[in-house]
């Protein structure tokens, strides 16, 4: 197949998926592969769940869009079970992560415009960062591949490096509006940030009068084992955005925020033209329903524990091959001595997807439905890509 029409940013594997069934997906041949990527920790209940089938599909007999001139009860009521179950009073609902990261960048800076405060513009990241790729997005995570050629830096924007909460402090100044960062980095090399280093982000945020911005693109939905990750460190943040599992496969993506850290969203703002659409949010609340089951989330801290344990038998017995063990919950990093891709091609080979990150991380980022049999086969699968990228060394040493 040429992918000659298609703008060459990507360069996807020669794979044609054409269904998927919870943690499985099937090429036009039959093949089948354990997905424990789940379209990049999207697919949080898996490929086809009857119950999304059944939400998406009522929802498109009824009616797809009608925009925000026209006030959509669905909405307003999966709005209201974010609320409640989180540190938010309010939500604006996009189409991405990307969407929701833009939106928490805006709030910022009208937050503090609104409050007599429009010289703090700044808003302080971490190396490794990744929070989306549009011009806010690239400038606050700083990463200069994503910068290069796309003209000069925007200002507003600093960078710091990870754990280094001296620097942070350091870095300070009356000109700074907020520091944004996600629990668990994602494509910086999947790094849970300690519980304390959360701690003490909350800390000076309250000292300094800065906003929290927490984004859960990829760490939130479940995907650590409680709804969103940063509920582990037992603080919360003033704005989060969320994204990726909350729409199940399905692109949707919201900012949430608190009713004081919002106070300068008011009427003509900000917008979005497919954002909270019927569809979206149809779907939207058949994920939150299931996601928040009792007894889901446990689901989740069980099956990752058998998985991170699984890792850690690996680590020992290819220690030639495996420096660390890092994530949190079901989004888990291999850290390699070798290139991250040669071992995902391995994997591919024996019939499972995995993807990458920084820092030479393989990531696991499988459907929060996995049983612990997909956990074990997805085990058994990265021992023989191990022993076989052994091989592979050794053949070309
Ligand atoms: C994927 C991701 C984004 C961007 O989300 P898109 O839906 O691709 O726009 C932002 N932040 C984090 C942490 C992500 O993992």
């Amino acid at each position: 197949m040429s992918a000659a029409p298609l703008m060459p940013v990507y360069s996807p594997a020669p794979a044609d998926f054409v269904q998927g069934r919870g943690v499985d997906v099937f090429t036009a041949e039959g093949k089948r592969y354990l997905d424990f990527i789940a379209g990049i920790a999207t697919n949080c209940l898996g490929h086809c769940h009857p119950k999304l089938v059944a939400a998406i599909t009522a929802q498109a007999n009824k009616i797809w869009h009608m925009s925000n001139m026209y006030q959509t009860e669905l909405q307003r009521s999966l709005a209201e079970k974010y609320t409640k179950a989180t540190f938010a009073d309010v939500v604006f609902f996009a189409n991405s992560g990307t969407e929701a990261i833009e939106a928490c960048l805006k709030l910022t800076r009208k937050y503090h415009s609104a409050n007599g405060h429009p010289e703090k513009i700044d808003i302080l990241s971490f190396e490794g960062a990744f929070h989306g790729r549009s011009y806010g997005a690239i400038n606050a995570a700083a990463n200069p591949t994503y910068l290069a050629g796309f003209g000069p830096p925007l200002p507003g924007y600093l960078q710091l490096p990870f754990g280094d909460h001296e620097a942070l402090k350091a870095a300070i100044t009356p000109t700074t509006a907020a520091i944004m960062i996600e629990p668990v980095q994602g494509e910086g090399g999947v790094r849970a940030v300690p519980t304390d280093c959360l701690q003490g982000l909350r800390a000076l945020c309250d000292e300094h009068g800065l906003l929290l911005i927490f984004d859960e693109v990829q760490s939130g939905a479940g995907r650590t084992g409680k709804l969103f990750a940063h509920e582990w460190a037992g603080i919360t943040p003033d704005v989060m955005a969320v994204a990726k599992g909350m729409g199940g496969g399905f692109p949707m993506g919201a900012c949430l925020a608190t009713a004081h850290a919002s106070s300068g969203m008011v009427k003509g703002v900000h917008g979005s033209t497919f954002g909270g659409n019927p569809l979206a949010m149809a779907v939207g609340h058949a994920v939150f329903d299931e996601i928040t089951q009792p007894q889901f989330l446990e689901h989740v801290r069980d099956v990752a524990n058998h998985l991170h344990q699984g890792l850690a038998g690996l680590k020992d017995r290819y220690p030639d091959l495996v420096v660390d063990v890092r994530g949190k919950g079901l989004l888990a990093g291999i850290k390699l001595t070798m290139d991250p891709l040669k071992v995902r091609q391995l994997c591919f080979e024996h019939g499972m997807l995995v993807g990458t990150a920084g820092q030479n991380v393989l990531r696991l980022a499988p459907p929060l439905i996995v049983s612990t049999e997909h956990v074990s086969e997805a085990i058994s699968i990265l021992d023989a890509a191990l022993a076989a990228a052994r091989e592979q060394q050794k053949a070309a040493a």
